[in-house]
């Protein structure tokens, strides 16, 4: 299996203040433990510099206002698009080779390349709406890449798996209707953007399309597994996608500051394992991961080695799992009984 990164020092151009947990460091120890680990993967794992988005793909996602607010930031040395989100004057710039980054991304899955990439970007993306910025996200990310693999390569069927620890408020609400797009998110709802209830499924085409699993603090990472097999698993086979794209947040990770959960760098693997071994009986489908949160940089970067290791390892087993919390188990078939109109859990 050959694997694509994006890599862009440009990325780090985004300057957010000192004391701000979205910060350039964060991609310093990702790329230091890129060339430690990977020094000798050879050409299975490719690095690509990014280049800009065009402004009318951007624009089948944002509002013209919206990117003319980001383009603006350009004339101050630092300014704010949300109380939590500062930028300065080459954040614009950043958060257009971010969206580049994924377009290429998918450009190079669809071209058959490489068969996963994960673009290394900054700023994340998931909770950017149409016509607002915030939650440290400009443009989102994965809601262009999903949207562009739609119009450039007729895509029908794109699953989004959403592992961050914040809900993606904002691929949720661009995709509810929307059944091309099947977005799947665990996340504390305790935290920013408090939205994500189970009992948000989608509306119209969409309803049963949007899958919401609220997690609890004290889950670990058996239960983490075992929830992700109860609803992941059977929603691939179900809905055959023909891609997958990943909004990968490490702010789970028992060391994260933001996070407060007690996930370890096995979650992700496992998670990641998961979705290898299901979908490669669906005929596996290419996978795209853009970086959302995670803010220890030491653990974000082990975290991302976890998962690139899967990517490049050959194909494994995964032990068999047992919840550990009473919770993990009701939370499951409560989300088993609140979809089983549409299907796609079985
Ligand atoms: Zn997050």
């Amino acid at each position: 299996m050959k694997i694509g990164i994006a890599r862009d020092e440009r990325f780090k151009q985004h300057l957010t203040g000192h004391f701000h947990p979205e910060h350039p460091r964060r991609l310093d120890a990702i790329h230091r433990m890129l060339d430690r680990k990977f020094a000798k993967a050879g050409d299975r794992l490719a690095a690509y510099a990014a280049t800009p988005a065009p402004v009318e793909v951007v624009e089948r996602i944002h509002s013209p206002e919206h990117i003319r607010r980001i383009l603006k930031t350009s004339e101050q040395r630092i300014s704010h698009l949300a109380p939590d989100t500062p930028v300065c004057s080459q954040s614009y710039m950043a958060a257009w080779l971010a969206v580049g980054a994924c377009l290429q991304g998918i450009d190079t899955l669809m071209a058959d390349a490489c068969q996963a990439f994960f673009a290394l970007i900054r700023p994340p993306g998931h909770h950017a709406l149409e016509n607002r910025a915030g939650g440290f996200c400009i443009f989102n990310n994965i809601a262009i890449a999903a949207r562009y693999a739609i119009c450039r390569y007729r895509l029908r069927r794109i699953l989004v798996v959403d592992w961050d620890v914040h809900h993606g408020n904002g691929i949720q609400r661009l995709f509810y209707a929307d059944p091309r797009v099947l977005y799947i998110s665990t996340h504390d709802l305790m935290l920013y953007p408090y939205s994500g209830q189970a009992a948000e499924t989608g509306v119209a085409w969409g309803d049963g399309y949007t899958i919401n699993a609220p997690i609890e603090r004290a889950m670990t990472d058996t239960d983490i597994l075992w929830l992700y097999r109860s609803i992941l698993e059977p929603v691939i086979y179900n809905y055959r996608p023909e891609l997958i794209l990943v909004a990968a947040g490490f702010d789970a990770h028992e060391a994260d500051p933001l996070g407060r959960s007690r996930w370890t760098e096995a979650a992700y693997a496992g998670i990641t394992r998961m979705i290898l071994n299901a979908s490669a009986g669906i005929g596996s489908p290419p996978v795209f991961l853009a970086l959302e949160g995670g803010y220890t940089p030491g653990a974000l970067a082990s975290c991302i080695h976890s998962v690139l290791l899967e990517f490049l390892q050959q194909d494994s087993a995964l032990a068999d799992l047992r919840p550990e919390h009473e919770e993990t188990a009701t939370l499951a078939a409560q989300l088993r009984k609140m979809h089983s109109n549409y299907g796609l859990m079985e």
